[in-house]
């Protein structure tokens, strides 16, 4: 505690030195002519990197800033124990924001976009970005060839339609057969699922002479092999990328906080549609991605939602990427 005063009064010190050298006469005309009106230009939301031959874009659909992060992510433990391990690394104990990261692959031969953020529907709330996004990043909705869905929440199938019509109109599709058979069940149309299952019918079953229906270890096209994950939805898959050597996972919704999911696997996420397993693909994905050194791209991690993981004694470390695809 000591420590921190000090610091504390050493920055006041800083503060009014600064201050007082800015009273100087040319200083001061300096300072005003520096003055502009806040710029209304945010952050461009896409990310470019290169992977082999590939071109990989991360594209934020959108930000969410939400109460309750307790209620979500370790729900079997006491909030005290959630609130502690958000502080020890530098987060609010409460408050959290959770970001949508679709990722657009250019293969040379194929454009695939993996996975369609919330969509129009949540456009007024900041998030559904996807599609204006793609835009400013070079690429138009038609030039996408395949969409590939990971899984079937919402804010994965919100952005295949737009005003009632495929988003994407030159792409066809490819998802696991395992999560379309899931929610597409006659007895996932009432109850809990009820709402979820609505999103499918709306958006995914009239795609379907479209689509592609895969299973665990099989190509979408060469050089992108999907995988079940199993956990957070019946036949969630995540997505291996390789070229020329070089390979990214792309871990979808495995992982969804890059503190409280990633430095404690095995506590329950309420996302999780049957937590044990949720909690064992974790495990079993990022031990992986550890012992393999390779970059993953969550969907939920911090933008722009690529890094690597550092296996600790009890869960993971998320390194955020740097300059490794620079080089
Ligand atoms: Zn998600």
């Amino acid at each position: 505690m000591m420590t921190i005063a000090a610091d504390r009064r050493s920055v006041l010190t800083m503060g009014l030195a600064a201050g007082a050298a800015l009273a100087t006469p040319q200083l001061m005309m300096r300072a005003a002519q520096a003055k502009a009106p806040s710029s209304q230009v945010g952050n461009p939301g896409f990310n470019r990197f290169r992977l082999g031959a590939f071109e990989i874009t991360a594209i934020n659909d959108g930000t969410r800033p939400g109460d309750g992060i307790h209620t979500i992510f370790g729900v079997d433990r006491d909030e005290a124990e959630v609130s502690a391990l958000l502080e020890e690394n530098f987060l609010p104990a409460d408050r959290f924001v959770n970001s949508f990261t679709p990722a657009l692959v250019n293969t040379g031969s194929d454009l695939v976009l993996f996975d369609t953020g919330l969509g129009a529907g949540a456009r007024e709330g900041g998030l559904g970005q996807l599609r204006a996004r793609l835009e400013a990043s070079g690429y138009t909705p038609g030039d996408v060839t395949i969409v590939v869905l990971t899984h079937f929440h919402g804010d994965h199938i919100g952005g295949l339609m737009e005003g009632g019509e495929p988003a994407f109109p030159n792409a066809r599709y490819v998802t696991g057969q395992a999560e379309y058979d899931f929610w597409t069940a006659d007895e996932r149309q009432s109850g809990p699922t009820e709402n979820a299952a609505r999103g499918v019918q709306a958006n995914v079953v009239p795609l379907a002479e479209k689509t592609t229906f895969i299973g665990d270890g099989d190509a979408v096209i060469p050089g992108v092999t999907g995988m079940l994950a199993a956990g957070h939805t019946p036949g969630h898959m995540i997505f291996h990328l390789e070229s020329e050597g070089r390979r990214l996972l792309l871990t979808a919704d495995t992982s969804n906080h890059y503190v409280a999911s990633l430095r404690r696997p095995d506590w329950h996420v309420s996302f999780d549609m049957d937590k044990e397993a949720g909690a064992a693909t974790s495990t079993r994905v990022f031990d992986m991605v550890a012992a393999e050194r390779i970059p993953f791209l969550g969907y939920h991690m911090p933008f722009p939602a690529v890094g690597f993981i550092e296996k600790l004694d009890v869960g993971y470390r998320f390194v955020p990427a740097s300059y490794q695809f620079l080089l």
